[in-house]
């Protein structure tokens, strides 16, 4: 019996979300989600999640202990500028992710915690890390450095990293095939709109800008994260509102964007009221797309030459509304969204254009975990 199955693991800051691929024919076999890690009526700890993810494979015939596993993939949050492509996890490669900890204070150490149970448990099975930040790795220093002192940004390792990578990665290819050409060929912006959202500029199959920077923070407007802001305004709440930094970093992390304009983090509640005329759904729409058209200005005069611009995640793929808002009157740019294409729903990709727009325009649902199960795959097979 050959090993063709991948368990891919994504270890967040309360959460444990797991995937078993069959990679002969990229079939789901079991897929789960263990939740409220470290809260009340949760399991304790990553650790005990972990185990319960065994377990619960286990139950179902589909225990770590196969012989038809290949390997693991893990999601790992950030891989700085030491990871720019998947890694064979060492101890070595699990201390420098460990030395990263202080760029992504809440996401490394619940993915550090994955790998390390899983090695626990199946010592001689390959374990992938798959980073969300490598995608971004060839976008060049113009678009990478923050205009700050050279010395001190080197020392801190500040700089744009970009995330979402598997999926900005995953979405632009399948764009090229959707077009029925080589991912080498087109110029692709991708605008992946979940709950985190993150718009990147792709030329041929390369990643050479992104919205998001040191942190998910920047960029887009998001369910709970501002995005872009002026930086003096932490100094301002500092000063003049007295707050610290950590409260700072939580209302900007956790109760900003779509949450901070409106209440609701939810775009299908802003919808739901904005449809009954309410008038702080309908600014937190206003801003949200503002900043989308923004991006999609700025990517395209980044790239020179569009192909494509791509929708993906949870908005991008569901929200027709959103989609026809961010590139209404962007005739000039030659993009043009067809309104009948645009209202159907699918779990396709699809072409949303009008025949007469220059530039195509795709709603394309992404695939993190077949992603990460793939590069995963490659490197276990050598
Ligand atoms: P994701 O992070 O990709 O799972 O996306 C989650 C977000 O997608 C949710 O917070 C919603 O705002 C949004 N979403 C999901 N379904 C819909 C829908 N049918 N219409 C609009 N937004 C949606």
């Amino acid at each position: 019996m050959s090993a063709t199955r991948v368990l891919v693991l994504n270890s967040g800051s309360s959460s444990v979300k797991y995937q078993l691929l069959e990679m002969t024919d990229h079939s789901r076999l079991a897929s789960g989600l263990v939740e409220r890690i470290g809260e009340e009526g949760g399991v304790a700890d990553h650790t005990a999640a972990l185990r319960q993810v065994a377990a619960e494979l286990e139950d179902r015939g589909l225990g770590l202990d196969s012989p038809e596993l290949a390997a693991v993939g893990h999601r790992v949050v950030h891989g700085g500028t030491s990871f720019t492509e998947p890694t064979l996890v060492t101890d070595a490669v699990l201390a420098e992710i460990e030395r990263l900890v202080p760029l992504a204070p809440l996401h490394n150490p619940a993915n550090i915690t994955g790998i390390k149970v899983a090695r626990d448990l199946r010592p001689d099975l390959p374990q992938v890390a798959v980073f969300d930040t490598a995608f971004h790795a060839t976008i060049p220093e113009a678009a990478a450095r923050y205009a700050i002192d050279t010395a001190t940004a080197d020392r801190y390792g500040i700089r744009r990293y970009g995330f979402h990578g598997t999926s900005h990665a995953y979405v632009s290819r399948a764009a090229a095939a959707l077009l029925g050409r080589a991912p080498a060929e087109v110029n692709v912006i991708v605008l992946h709109l979940g709950n985190g959202a993150s718009a990147s500029a792709v030329r041929g199959g390369v990643c050479v800008d992104t919205s998001m920077g040191m942190t998910p923070l920047e960029g887009l407007v998001m369910g709970t994260r501002s995005g872009d802001i002026d930086p003096a305004v932490v100094f301002h709440l500092a000063r003049v509102a007295g707050m610290d930094v950590d409260a700072i970093d939580t209302l900007l992390n956790k109760g900003s964007g779509l949450l901070g304009l409106s209440g609701d983090n939810d775009m299908r509640e802003i919808g739901r009221r904005m449809a009954e005329g309410d008038e702080r759904a309908r600014l937190a729409f206003d801003v949200y797309v503002h900043r989308l058209r923004r991006y999609v200005g700025a990517f395209t005069a980044v790239l020179g030459r569009v192909d494509a611009v791509v929708f993906t995640a949870g908005v991008g793929e569901n929200s027709a509304a959103v989609r026809a808002a961010a590139l209404s009157g962007l005739e000039g740019l030659g993009i043009e969204v067809d309104p009948v294409r645009n209202a159907v729903r699918g779990s396709a990709a699809r072409l949303i254009s009008a025949e007469s727009s220059r530039v195509s325009v795709a709603v394309v649902p992404t695939d993190e975990e077949l992603e990460i199960a793939r590069d995963t795959y490659a490197l276990a097979r050598g």
